[in-house]
């Protein structure tokens, strides 16, 4: 492994696993809480609404799960599209999102 091979890259750039998982955990409690609020409408489940905004949530969920296993295993906060460190700011707003913004607009 080359010596400074990552000299350039600022540390306070990345989040640690632990932040990550924090920010996660708090992602999935709030989309958890949706979909309580949404099975508490008294809504029926053919409601066309009702099924699209579960879908909605249950797909950001499955996000989040894949979150952390990219946490665990490692790869949490790089992009899937250039490979390059996924911004923290952008990952505070999205923790469980794959792409930075460019590669993010590019697959849009
Ligand atoms: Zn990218």
């Amino acid at each position: 492994m080359p010596l400074d091979a990552s000299r350039s890259e600022p540390r306070t750039h990345r989040l640690s696993a632990q932040e990550a998982r924090q920010r996660l955990e708090h992602a999935r409690d709030t989309r958890l809480a949706q979909l309580r609020a949404l099975a508490g409408t008294g809504r029926t489940a053919d409601d066309g609404f009702l099924a699209e905004q579960k879908a909605a949530v249950e797909g950001v969920l499955a996000e989040i799960d894949a979150a952390f296993a990219r946490v665990a295993d490692g790869t949490y906060g790089r992009c899937e599209g250039c490979g390059k460190p996924v911004p923290a700011e952008r990952l505070e707003i999205l923790p469980y999102t794959r792409h930075c913004v460019a590669c993010r607009s590019r697959t849009a």
